[in-house]
């Protein structure tokens, strides 16, 4: 079988510069984690991880490759091939010293079985070698792809990893699979036994940043909210399932393309209050400088309707400028800005005060002098 060909022109050319560029490491190249996967899946790839079976370093110092960036921790490099940014990693060993730190890495250039064991599930822990075209399968991952089952590779894994725990949640709507039965109980036991006094919050919000961007997101979020499985990284949250569908509405009203960001902060317990408003000019400045993601969520929070209001008025400008002003006389730059948001407030507070561009110049004359 040579699954390679699912790949498209430019994939297979990036690939076979990557195979000859460097003919010590030959036998050495992999392709490794969500491309096999994909691949084996028949998907659409997303992009190619390198794996070397050595060092990644010297394996591009000793190539024709362009390099962009070298990571020594990790023995990782960044190449630019046709184009476009390839990296290209080690085989490592990590080890955790906390539960959910960032890992160690003790060794790298390991065999490829070793680099393997370090992964999450095991349809992400199969590693493809490009010379023979052999699959290095020790976790039989696609045996799992087949049957469509998330299986954590060891006991531990989701104490040292918490956040294989949302990647697992983002595998199962992507794909429509299931957590085996034992991985589902050690999820359900990581989440009574975790301790985030070392918890690199930072991994955390990396992982929700993605895996809150995709349109199945909301089934991520409701499981997060059911099993509780916020509690690893904040003690509580004021978000309940049956808000999502509420959220989501927010989210379709203010046009909000972030999504990820407005679920991050809706499960995050901001307290909102309703800001009393006087009058439509009021709501204006109050709203003016909230980002869509900020007015979804105050509406989402308050149900104020003034948010909805504020969409309804936000475009409204006035038809002079300052040119205009300049023209007729008015040269501070301070008194300009203050005509202009006068007359902002008056179109504002009464849609009918002005007609025509020559209502708001007339406004202008009968009210101001000219300095
Ligand atoms: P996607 O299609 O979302 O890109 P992916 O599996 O390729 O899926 P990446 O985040 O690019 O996701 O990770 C690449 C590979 O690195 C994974 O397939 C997995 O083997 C490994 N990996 C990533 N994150 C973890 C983790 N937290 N713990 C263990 N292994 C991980």
């Amino acid at each position: 079988m040579n699954f390679l060909n699912k790949l498209n022109e430019k994939e297979k050319r990036i690939i076979d510069i990557v195979l000859n560029s460097n003919n010590e490491f030959k036998n050495k190249i992999y392709l490794v984690g969500g491309v096999v996967r994909d691949l084996l899946m028949g998907k659409k790839i997303k992009d190619i991880d390198f794996l070397i079976e050595g060092s990644a370093i010297d394996f591009a110092k000793n190539s024709n490759l362009k390099i962009k960036s070298i990571h020594e921790p990790f023995n990782t490099v960044k190449v630019e091939i046709l184009g476009e940014e390839i990296d290209i990693a080690s085989t490592r060993i990590e080890t955790y010293d906390y539960m959910g730190s960032l890992p160690n890495v003790i060794e790298t250039g390991v065999k490829i079985e070793d680099d393997l064991k370090r992964r999450d599930f095991t349809i992400n822990s199969i590693g493809y070698n490009l010379h023979s075209n052999k699959i290095i399968d020790p976790y039989f991952g696609q045996e799992d792809i087949k049957k469509g089952v998330l299986k954590i590779l060891h006991e531990k894994s989701f104490l040292d990893d918490p956040t294989r725990i949302l990647r697992g949640l983002d595998f199962k709507y992507r794909f429509n699979f299931e957590f085996d039965e034992n991985t589902t109980s050690l999820i359900k036991n990581c989440l009574k036994t975790f301790n985030n006094e070392h918890l690199s919050i930072d991994r955390i919000y990396l992982t929700l940043n993605k895996i809150f961007s995709y349109s199945y997101s909301n089934k991520i979020l409701a499981d997060i909210l059911n099993y509780e499985i916020y509690k690893i990284w904040q003690n509580k949250t004021d978000l309940k399932t049956s808000d999502i569908v509420e959220l989501d509405q927010a989210k379709e009203i203010f046009n909000v393309f972030e999504q990820n960001k407005l679920y991050i902060l809706a499960l995050e317990s901001i307290f909102y209050i309703k800001a009393p408003f006087k009058n439509d000019f009021e709501i204006y400045e109050f709203f003016k400088n909230f980002n869509n993601v900020q007015l979804a969520l105050y509406y989402f929070k308050t149900k104020d309707e003034s948010a909805l209001k504020y969409l309804k008025i936000k475009n409204i400008k006035p038809e002079i400028n300052g040119h205009d002003l300049k023209k007729l006389g008015f040269s501070q730059g301070r008194f300009i800005g203050i005509i202009l948001k006068d007359i902002l407030k008056e179109k504002i507070l009464n849609p009918n005060a002005f007609i025509s561009k020559q209502d708001e110049i007339d406004f202008v004359l009968k009210n101001y002098s000219p300095d």
